[in-house]
């Protein structure tokens, strides 16, 4: 099918997208297109006004800026990936990215897009509740700042309002010498995940767990953290306590059916990527320096 009609708009500011959001009630934005578009030409979107933000230098970005990443919410997967600042300071966050989808969505893609898209098995927002992000949302007049877990409201549904642009990512630096791993199953390569597992791990000179955290895609509305840290701190991760780790995690979710999956395919897949995450993760780490 293709797109009802609709007026287009290029705001090359933010100064001009804030203007433009502001004076059209019926109008949303246009990142890398790639779940926007096929939603208008199902006709699931019908925006009057469509305001593209592709020429926004000021939205694409990668800074380090202390104990924090800055991402510009038009950063494009491709550009996360050829970072050498985010494959430094923070390589679990490209390791995820390299599971979105195949070139020529990754390519056009931005990470803005994916969070206020919401997909509940979205590389990018397991990956950030796994790392603890905080966004940065702008209207016209005013800022504020919420972590991502607040953003997340339910499956496709953010809380963000039709005059405010998510400008920024903000994510923490993870401590020096953190393991990290980033698990998932789809069924095809480029495929969305049916489930997938985030986890970063710190430890100290005898190899105990130092710092934990662990978040999971596509067990329910939205990514989730799964708060086992009273489990594996002060610990050795070996597979006994990864697999009563992954029990713990199983008594959290209730996974539901849906075209692609069965709840309890999905159970499993949890147990099974939970267990190697936890695993490799403890196994990548190191004191920190
Ligand atoms: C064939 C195919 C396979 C894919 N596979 C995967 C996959 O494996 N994993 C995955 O995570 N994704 C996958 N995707 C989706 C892809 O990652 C999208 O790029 C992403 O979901 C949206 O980013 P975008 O920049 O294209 O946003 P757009 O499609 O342009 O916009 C998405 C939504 O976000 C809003 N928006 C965009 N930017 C902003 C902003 N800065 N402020 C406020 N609102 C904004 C738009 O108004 C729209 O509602 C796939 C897509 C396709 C077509």
């Amino acid at each position: 099918m293709k797109p009802k009609a609709f007026e287009y708009v290029r705001a090359d500011t933010l100064a001009v997208l804030l203007q433009a959001l502001a004076a059209h009630d019926g109008a949303k934005i246009i990142a890398g297109g790639q779940s926007l578009v096929p939603m208008m030409n199902f006709r699931l979107a019908q925006p009057e006004v469509l305001i593209d933000i592709n020429g926004i230098a000021e939205l694409n970005h990668v800074t380090s800026d202390g104990a924090v990443i800055r991402i510009g919410a038009m950063t494009r997967y491709r550009d996360l990936l050829d970072s050498a600042c985010l494959n430094a300071r923070i390589p679990l966050l490209a390791a995820a990215v390299r599971h979105v989808g195949y070139p020529a969505i990754r390519n056009r893609g931005t990470l803005g897009g994916s969070l206020v898209h919401n997909d509940p098995s979205a590389e990018a927002g397991v990956v950030l509740t796994c790392l603890g992000a905080e966004l940065l949302v702008v209207c016209a007049g005013a800022e504020r700042r919420l972590p991502l877990a607040e953003f997340f409201v339910t499956t496709y549904l953010t809380d963000i309002a039709q005059n405010e642009v998510l400008t920024e990512i903000r994510v923490p630096i993870p401590p020096a010498g953190a393991g990290f791993a980033f698990k998932e199953v789809a069924r095809r390569v480029g495929d969305f995940a049916i489930v997938n597992v985030a986890a970063q791990i710190g430890s100290n000179a005898q190899g105990e767990v130092t710092s934990l955290s662990l978040a999971l895609g596509g067990v329910a509305e939205t990514p989730i953290r799964a708060d086992v840290e009273g489990s594996l701190l002060g610990r050795l991760i070996d597979m006994p306590l990864a697999a009563r780790v992954a029990a713990e995690v199983d008594a959290m979710i209730d996974p539901q059916d849906d075209n692609v999956a069965r709840g309890d395919y999905k159970r499993h897949l949890a147990g099974v990527l939970v267990k190697q995450a936890l695993l490799e993760a403890h196994a990548g780490s190191r004191a920190g320096d």
